[in-house]
């Protein structure tokens, strides 16, 4: 297994050579600090290429990061209790088990609340709960100078990942556009260089469809990044708008898995051995 950037992917995945190697990239979402102080030294001891997708309303602290606040909330207090898009909710949240289970409860509802909401409910929760939403995004998101020095390194490539973070899908087409392009833009004009890629925030099927793919190609990017799980076959030269990722967390994987996952095996099975899932 080869590690390759995602540029030298993308041209292997079009210009497939006879009996070449399997290959693997690593991309990290959304700029956090640890991608620095963490991964780089990692990557750059193996000398894997590695791609990070940017959206700069986090590098600026201005954006919600709505999932990590509410576990945050979740597990900082003893009571929770809030209106959700019209639900009421009245939670114990003391025991460990008492957190889980709100966590399972509130992170699918807030998830499914329409993006804009979404985060005007999360502003609502950090004010009752004491949580400070710009401070805490300060303490684990890069700045545009740790960016910086990151892409000095030539084994990193900076992408786009819209400007505030939303499920795409869910926004109106000229919405969309807009986090796309104004992502690109602003990346391009911190970092002085040309962004061709992009990867859609949260990634599955609810988070980016069709239209989004269509609007990507639109607007020229190479080549854009879902979460939908799968492994790349020649097929995704056609579909380069549309690309499966797996993902690998300590929270949800154990290191024995990743063999299994990159054979393609369980992904097959998911996708009912269909190779291209894009509608
Ligand atoms: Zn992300």
């Amino acid at each position: 297994m080869e590690t390759l950037s995602l540029a030298d992917a993308i041209e292997r995945i079009r210009n497939p050579k006879p009996n070449q190697k399997p290959f693997a990239v690593f991309t990290l979402d959304d700029g956090y600090k640890d991608n620095l102080n963490y991964g780089q030294p990692i990557f750059e001891k193996l000398n894997c290429p590695y791609t990070v997708f940017v959206a700069p309303k986090i590098v600026d602290a201005s954006c919600e990061l709505w999932w990590r606040a509410l576990e945050k909330i979740i597990s900082s207090n003893s009571q929770f209790s809030s209106t959700i898009d019209g639900v009421r909710y009245d939670l114990d949240i003391r025991s460990e088990v008492q957190k889980k289970h709100a966590w399972n409860v509130l992170f699918p509802k807030l998830a499914a609340t329409p993006e804009y909401d979404q985060r005007k409910t999360i502003h609502e929760l950090a004010s009752r709960y004491n949580f400070d939403l710009v401070e805490y995004c300060k303490s684990v998101a890069m700045t545009w100078d740790e960016i910086r020095k990151m892409n000095e390194d030539p084994l990193c490539t900076i992408g786009a990942h819209t400007m505030n973070h939303y499920a795409v899908a869910k926004l109106s087409a000229a919405d969309c556009l807009y986090e796309l392009e104004e992502s690109r833009r602003c990346i391009e004009r911190e970092l002085g260089e040309k962004i061709h890629f992009f990867a859609y925030p949260y990634g599955d099927e609810p988070a980016a469809g069709p239209r989004d793919f269509q609007i990507a190609n639109d607007l020229g990017f190479t080549a854009s990044l879902t979460t939908r799980k799968g492994v790349v076959f020649e097929k995704h030269g056609k579909h380069l708008q549309a690309l499966p990722r797996i993902m690998v967390s300590g929270r949800y994987q154990k290191i024995r898995y990743i063999d299994a996952l990159i054979s393609g095996a369980p992904t097959a099975l998911l996708n009912r051995f269909k190779q291209v899932n894009v509608s």
